[in-house]
């Protein structure tokens, strides 16, 4: 279902002899944290935006509605569920309806789950593996036709540095995000000859509501306090002492947008602070 479409903004970049239609973009699990942030980036840029994921209906509203009045573009709304492949591929149709085109996907929804792998829940395993890796799949397997057809798209894939090394007791993300690096590199090569690129952005710990939330439960549970959480928990890996900001991964993701990464294709960029360098 695709919500309340608001104006259009047909126009946005000036083109030789007249303009070229704005860009639109699905960013899958956008309703917070990292997608939402590589949406806003998207939208302030010109650019029309599908959102997707869950939360309460008022409130996405709300942030639907409030994107759309900050930055003119039309922002819309589906609430795909990312382990329902018929419902991804209806997100790539709909949004294509309703905006003439998908140039840009974002593959971002995803799961955690910490447990050791010998107790490790199935369920919890099939979610992971769906949403956080086959739904990049189903995505792509449904927007590529369009964007072969018109010459150009952009396909980012948000993976992780669990896509390049692994923790204890994340198998099943580990796993999924090593998965999503090479779809990454397969998808580039397929459409390497048809103005399309295909990329990952693999970011290291990012300050997101859902890291904030954990740190008073974490705290407790290890009796350190909130500062030792952050420190000696989180950023243990991370050598610049550092999250990652929202902004970063959004600014990364407009960047392999632009036509200046336009040869940039198959590969990861690692904004994690330095932590895979080690
Ligand atoms: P988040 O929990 O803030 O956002 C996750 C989004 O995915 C939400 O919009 C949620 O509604 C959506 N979602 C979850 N299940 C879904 C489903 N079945 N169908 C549709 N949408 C669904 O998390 P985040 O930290 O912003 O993570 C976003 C992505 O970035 C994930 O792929 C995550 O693995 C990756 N990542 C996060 C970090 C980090 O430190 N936060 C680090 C590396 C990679």
């Amino acid at each position: 279902m695709l919500c309340a479409p608001q104006h259009s903004k047909p126009a946005s970049k000036p083109a030789q002899g007249g303009y070229i239609m704005a860009r639109n973009a699905i960013v899958t699990g956008s309703t917070s944290g990292i997608g939402l942030g590589i949406a806003k980036a998207f939208a302030k840029s010109g650019m029309n935006v599908v959102l997707n994921g869950f939360g309460p209906a008022d409130e996405i509203e709300r942030t639907r509605s409030e994107l759309a009045a900050e930055t003119g573009v039309t922002v819309l709304y589906n609430g795909a569920d990312m382990t329902k492949p018929a419902e991804i591929e209806a997100l790539v149709k709909d949004s294509e309806a309703a905006l003439g085109s998908v140039d840009v996907l974002v593959n971002n929804a995803g799961i955690q789950y910490v447990c050791a792998v010998e107790t490790f829940p199935i369920d919890k395993w099939d979610a992971i593996i769906a949403i956080n890796m086959s739904s990049n799949f189903h995505a792509i397997r449904a927007a590529v036709p369009g964007m072969k057809e018109r010459g150009w798209g952009r396909i980012i894939n948000v993976a992780s540095a669990h896509g390049l090394v692994a923790s204890p007791f994340k198998s099943a993300y580990v796993t999924a995000k090593h998965g999503v690096l090479g779809l990454t590199k397969t998808v580039a090569l397929e459409t390497a000859q048809n103005g399309i690129t295909c990329n990952a952005i693999c970011p290291g710990y990012v300050w997101t509501p859902l890291v904030e939330n954990q740190i008073p439960d974490t705290a407790k549970e290890r009796g350190i306090s909130e500062d030792e959480v952050i420190n000696t928990v989180m950023l243990a890996n991370q050598p610049t002492k550092q999250f990652v900001s929202i902004e970063q991964i959004g600014e990364t993701a407009l960047f392999l947008t632009s036509d200046g990464a336009a040869n940039i294709t198959g590969t990861e960029i690692r904004v994690d602070g330095g932590w895979t360098a080690q």
